[in-house]
């Protein structure tokens, strides 16, 4: 109509329906709360080797599909708004195992969550870790909520103020995929921040690209100058830790050491 035409394709139509088959299937997973799972991720110190935390991930045993990863649903997630139920969920079953660590593990200083752009924006994102923290007793320092900074950027005066009552609350706050985002140092200078996740893509080329390798420096020091802490993620390879380690970054997570595994095998 108007002068104008548009194409509708049968691979239009077939994705179209595959996102609501997928959307409708999700929406029952979460209603019948056996099919999501946290999965968890060690996380070692590189100074003296021992398990000092986990990122929780999340998990899809999908009936038929089989095991799906945050990859397949997540968007289609954040799209129907499901993610912030499903966020609700995640902060509640991370907190519970974060307690269970919390009193059998004697190095226990961190549970990792992911926090996506759309909850972190959410008005209701203060009161699910408030509630997840007060339901579990779980001490809030415990609690490590990993932020992107694009989710920061979306909106940054509303983010201080968040950012700040999470503080108070007593949560640790981490900046996740750091350095590939809109990164802006002027943020590091104003939000309460504990922890930079110095992203896998500069990990991978650590040994062998000099430029990885000097950004990966860079990002460490800055974080030592501005007294936060660092974490690596997606470390691979033994060359990778020793180098990561001789840099002064102080956390190493990766397939080095483990794969996320589910709650019974931690
Ligand atoms: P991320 O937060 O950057 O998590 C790191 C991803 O790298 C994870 O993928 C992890 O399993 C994988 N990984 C860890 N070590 C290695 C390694 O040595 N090599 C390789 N190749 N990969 C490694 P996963 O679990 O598939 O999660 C993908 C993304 O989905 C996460 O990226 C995160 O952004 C998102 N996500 C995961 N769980 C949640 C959640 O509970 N809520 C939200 N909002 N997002 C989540
Ligand atoms: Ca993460
Ligand atoms: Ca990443």
């Amino acid at each position: 109509g108007k002068n104008g035409y548009q194409l509708f394709s049968h691979e239009m139509h077939q994705s179209l329906m595959h996102r609501l088959q997928i959307e409708a299937e999700l929406r029952e997973a979460l209603a019948l709360g056996d099919q999501l799972k946290l999965y968890y991720q060690p996380q070692i110190s590189s100074s003296h080797g021992d398990v000092v935390g986990y990122e929780a991930l999340m998990r899809w045993e999908h009936p038929t599909k089989g095991m799906l990863s945050p990859y397949d649903f997540i968007h289609i997630a954040e799209t129907s708004g499901l993610i912030i139920a499903i966020g609700e969920w995640a902060l509640l079953e991370a907190c519970k195992q974060a307690k269970t660590l919390s009193v059998s593990h004697q190095h226990f200083t961190r549970m990792a969550v992911n926090l996506s752009a759309l909850q972190f924006n959410h008005a209701s994102i203060f009161d699910h870790v408030k509630t997840a923290l007060e339901q579990t007793s779980l001490p809030p320092h415990l609690l490590e909520l990993e932020i992107t900074e694009s989710a920061i950027i979306d909106n940054v005066d509303d983010a201080i103020v968040l950012l700040n009552k999470l503080k108070k609350l007593g949560v640790k706050l981490a900046i996740d995929d750091f350095g590939t985002g809109y990164s802006s140092l002027n943020y590091l200078k104003n939000f309460p921040i504990d922890t930079l996740k110095i992203d896998k893509s500069f990990v991978d080329g650590i040994v062998n690209n000099p430029k990885d390798a000097a950004i990966a420096r860079t990002i460490v020091q800055l974080a030592l100058n501005l007294g936060l802490s660092t974490i690596a993620e997606g470390v691979e390879y033994t060359e990778q830790h020793e180098l990561l380690k001789t840099m002064g970054c102080d956390g190493l997570q990766g397939y080095l050491f483990s794969k996320p595994i589910s709650s019974d095998k931690l």
